[in-house]
């Protein structure tokens, strides 16, 4: 289980190969991103543009990797917002940040002369969440832009604008967004299973030393639930013991004490918020 391993490589170029599991959502992916890449010969054929793709499940299952991973596959240039930056901002200034957004997207790209620009915006229900009868000017307005940025995307311009969002809550975004001609793609992002735990384990212990007397097949059988980040965690934590003890390896004890660690954690969690 020590064998040499394949070194991690740097987060900037991170590709479909450094996430773990997720196989369906992937190739839902690269199907879609199709629409992108030929999207001068899906518009001769009158086809309109695909502008959205919304990405949804639980926290920390990957999906803010995948749309990394789908800026380096498709060669775009990558920039990203998270909606909860939005919240209580002034009347204005969020629907100025989204037009920002879109106009230096375009503008890195033509700078870095790429093709295509992906804007990722992650929870995006803290900006596209239902309107409740126009209470908040601000949230509206942030919104609006949003669309009007939307509806601007065009099948021949160039750089071309593809826009990729994620939701945990899709039932909570306001209509006008799930209309046809804006997320046209919803893409599933669950929590891993059996054989996706195991890949996501072994891709985040390709930096650490594991003793002889860990099987990270056993690992993914006992974390059953647990997300990606909470995989991720469970492999550094582990890591943590091991520096503790003062192991030049990290055992499958350091392992046990790790699934402990970040499933109390998450209790706690769920405790706090209650
Ligand atoms: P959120 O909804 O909380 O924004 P997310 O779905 O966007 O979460 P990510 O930000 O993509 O989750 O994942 C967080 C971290 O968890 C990643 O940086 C990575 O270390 C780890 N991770 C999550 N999913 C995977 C996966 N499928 N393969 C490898 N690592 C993963």
């Amino acid at each position: 289980a020590a064998a040499k391993k394949a070194p991690a490589r740097s987060p900037q170029y991170l590709t479909f190969e450094d996430i773990g599991g997720q196989e369906q959502a992937k190739r839902e992916l690269t199907e879609a991103l199709e629409f992108l890449v030929q999207r001068d010969k899906l518009s001769k054929l009158g086809i309109r543009p695909l502008k959205g793709i919304l990405l949804t499940g639980p926290p920390g299952t990957g999906k803010t990797l995948l749309a990394k991973a789908a800026a380096q596959h498709t060669n775009s240039v990558f920039a990203a917002a998270s909606g909860s930056e939005f919240v209580e901002m002034y009347v204005g200034v969020g629907a100025g940040r989204i037009r920002d957004l879109f106009q230096q997207a375009r503008r890195q790209a033509i700078k870095e002369k790429k093709d295509c620009a992906i804007i990722f915006i992650d929870e995006i229900d803290g900006i596209g969440g239902k309107r409740d009868g126009g209470q908040h000017r601000e949230y509206d307005q942030t919104l609006n832009q949003l669309l009007t940025e939307m509806d601007g995307i065009q099948g021949d311009e160039h750089p071309r604008v593809l826009l990729i969002a994620a939701t945990n809550r899709k039932e909570l975004l306001d209509s006008a967004l799930l209309r046809p001609g804006r997320f046209d793609r919803h893409i599933q992002v669950d929590l891993p299973d059996k054989t996706g735990r195991e890949h996501i384990l072994e891709l985040h212990a390709r930096n650490k030393p594991l003793a002889e007397d860990v099987s990270l097949a056993k690992i993914a059988d006992e974390t059953f639930g647990f997300s990606g980040a909470q995989l991720e965690s469970v492999m550094n934590e582990a890591a943590i013991y091991a520096m503790r003890e003062e192991n030049e390896t990290i055992s499958a004890a350091n392992l046990a004490q790790a699934i402990d660690k970040v499933m109390m954690g998450e209790r706690m969690d769920r405790e706090t918020t209650r």
